[in-house]
Parts: structure tokens; C-alpha cells; sequence
């Protein structure tokens, strides 16, 4: 429910209106960016055909075996009509360096919990306001739960340009964003669909990938990727790209700290994604130290739950192990 009468919708009846007042309240509510797309069949289903069948999803089976649900959104909710899409820039503070025994976390787990959860929430207040407009109307929160090419809704609600990193940029917020959507079979006023791309000549992300990980700019292969690595790989890390991962324990941000864009994009004062002092950087020598009991306690319901303690570990020592070479 909205937090007071002032905020309740006066006049909401066209489109046009309810979608200005959805995008004011999901700014009330933390979002960063808030746009508004129709549920139209998103034009990068071709681009993910692309690269599922150039193989350079590596061992991620789960979008191979949802390929065609990517297709439509009215998969993900019958009926849909259109999509809000909530966007919350994560960067917070400058990484710290990680000296002779720290290992680097991405970003986007620096913070409070599983932003997967606090972002749902965010974006459920906002579909509480959206039912009171629209007493009996459907809906339902997407945050990378379901197969909907979320980036690509970005796009079309006019939040950014994707990047030659194949990040969503934003030209005030950067790329440091976190996304999700309302799906809704309610009419919404589109936004115009951001048609330009403003990396120009620049290639600082290309050249700086320690892995070479862009076949061509704006298409990644997950095969070379760090984060891919060592996060979502539970086995041995091959020597070639190991040898690469330098001060990276979890994930990498390397093609977005280069990122021009990123450079002015302002500090977010959301509580969630303050970084936890232990995140930034992670000692090793300590966390190499925990029991399996420890690391459950510590980073159950985080990000770094995913490759578990085992994956953890293999990284902590691959990291180590290169410091010592
Ligand atoms: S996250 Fe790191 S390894 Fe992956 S593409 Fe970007 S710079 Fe390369
Ligand atoms: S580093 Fe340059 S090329 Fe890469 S995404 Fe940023 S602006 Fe675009």
C-alpha cells in the first residue's frame, strides 16, 4: 500500500498517467531507474539464439534448457501487457586494495544479503501501488528468477545502451545497476525504447579483460570469463584462466571499473549494498581458516553461497597461489 494519503493515486485512469505515477513511487521505494516497456517479443531473443549456439554459455544449461521461454513473455505471466523495469545502482564505496593476503569480491556482493530478495521486495511495494490503481489486475516480480531477457526490457523501457562489456549503461546511473521487472497485464504508457549507444570509439573494456573473454565488442564468451569461473564452475579451474584470475576470488568487475561511464555515476546510499568490511577486500589467509559450519553461518542467503565453500576454496588458493609465484 502506498505510505500515505498524499501518495495515493488521484489520477491514474489513462495509461499515460499511471505509468508517471508508478515510475515516481518506484523512486520513492529505492529504485534508481524505473521505465516502462509494452510486452512486445524482445528484439535480443535473436542476439541469445547467437550466442547459445556459438557455445559461449559454457556449462550454464539452465538458459539452453529455457531458450524458448526467453522468447515471450507471456511465458513468464499469461496475459501480460506490459513490463516495468526497476533498475538500483550498487556502487557504493572505492575497492579497497587487497595487499599481500586479501582476495577481491565483485561488487554486487559487497552487500546485505541476496539482492535477488531485497530487490523483490522493493519491486513488490512498488506492485502493491499498482493493484490499488488498478484494483484486479495480475502481476508478478522478476529479479533473474525467471527466463525474461531483463537487460533487454532495460533497453526497450529506455534505462541504457548496452555496453561494448555487454553491460546496460546508463549515461547518469553507470553500469554498477541491479535489474528486475513487474510484469503486469495492466496498459502502461511506454517509454521510448533507448535507440542510441554512447561508447563510441572506446575499447578500455575490451583491452582491459585479462582473458580476452569478447569475441567481438558487446558479446562475451562465458568460457573465458573470470566471474563465470568462479562462480558458477564447481571443478578444477583450467591453468589458462586461472593464471588470469590475479586478486579475483569471486566474480571480476575489471570491464566495468574501466568503464568511463562508471567514473561520475553517483554512490548509492542504499542500506543493502553498503559493503560488509569483510567483503572488500576478503582476507584469504582468515577465510582459508573457516570450517564448512563457519562459512554457512557467514555467507549463507549471499551471493557467495554459489559456488559454495568447496569453490571458495579453490579460488582462495588458486589466488594465494599465484601471490607466492
Ligand atoms: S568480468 Fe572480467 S573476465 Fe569477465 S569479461 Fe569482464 S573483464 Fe573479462
Ligand atoms: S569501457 Fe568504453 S567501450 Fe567499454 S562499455 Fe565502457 S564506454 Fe563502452
Amino acid at each position: 500500500m502506498s505510505d500515505s494519503q498524499h501518495d495515493r493515486p488521484m489520477n491514474c485512469d489513462s495509461p499515460e498517467s499511471l505509468a508517471a505515477w508508478l515510475k515516481d513511487r518506484g523512486r520513492a521505494h529505492g529504485l534508481s531507474l524505473v521505465g516502462v516497456t509494452t510486452a512486445t517479443s524482445p528484439t535480443g531473443f535473436a542476439r541469445l539464439e547467437h550466442w547459445l549456439d556459438a557455445g559461449y554459455a559454457g556449462e550454464m544449461g539452465w538458459i539452453e534448457r529455457r531458450r524458448d521461454a526467453y522468447r515471450n513473455a507471456g511465458g513468464v505471466l499469461p496475459g501480460v501487457r506490459s513490463l516495468i523495469v526497476g533498475a538500483v545502482n550498487y556502487r557504493s564505496e572505492d575497492p579497497e586494495p587487497a595487499g599481500t593476503t586479501g582476495g577481491r569480491v565483485a561488487r554486487y556482493a559487497w552487500g546485505q544479503g541476496d539482492y535477488h530478495n531485497w530487490l523483490k521486495d522493493r519491486l513488490r511495494q512498488l506492485a502493491n501501488d499498482l493493484h490499488e490503481a488498478r484494483p484486479g489486475s495480475r502481476s508478478r516480480v522478476v529479479v533473474d528468477t525467471a527466463p525474461l531477457l531483463e537487460r533487454d526490457f532495460a533497453r526497450l523501457a529506455g534505462l541504457g545502451w548496452f555496453g561494448k562489456n555487454t553491460m546496460l549503461i546508463n549515461k547518469w546511473q553507470g553500469s554498477f545497476l541491479l535489474l528486475g521487472a513487474i510484469l503486469t497485464d495492466a496498459d502502461l504508457a511506454p517509454d521510448q525504447p533507448h535507440e542510441t549507444a554512447h561508447c563510441g570509439t572506446c575499447t578500455r573494456c575490451l583491452d582491459a579483460c585479462p582473458t580476452a573473454a569478447f569475441p567481438e565488442p558487446g558479446v562475451l564468451d562465458a568460457n573465458k570469463c573470470l566471474a563465470y569461473w568462479n562462480i558458477e564452475t564447481k571443478g578444477p579451474i583450467p591453468e589458462e584462466i586461472a593464471s588470469r584470475m590475479g586478486e579475483w576470488v569471486f566474480g571480476c568487475d575489471i570491464c566495468q571499473d574501466v568503464c568511463p561511464w562508471n567514473r561520475k555515476s553517483p554512490r548509492s546510499t542504499l542500506p543493502e549494498v553498503q559493503p560488509s568490511p569483510d567483503l572488500n577486500p576478503l582476507d584469504l589467509a582468515a577465510f582459508l581458516e573457516m570450517s564448512p559450519e563457519e562459512f554457512d553461518s557467514r555467507f549463507a542467503g549471499t551471493p557467495i553461497e554459489r559456488p559454495g565453500y568447496e569453490g571458495m576454496r579453490r579460488n582462495a588458493e588458486i589466488v594465494m597461489r599465484q601471490r607466492e609465484t
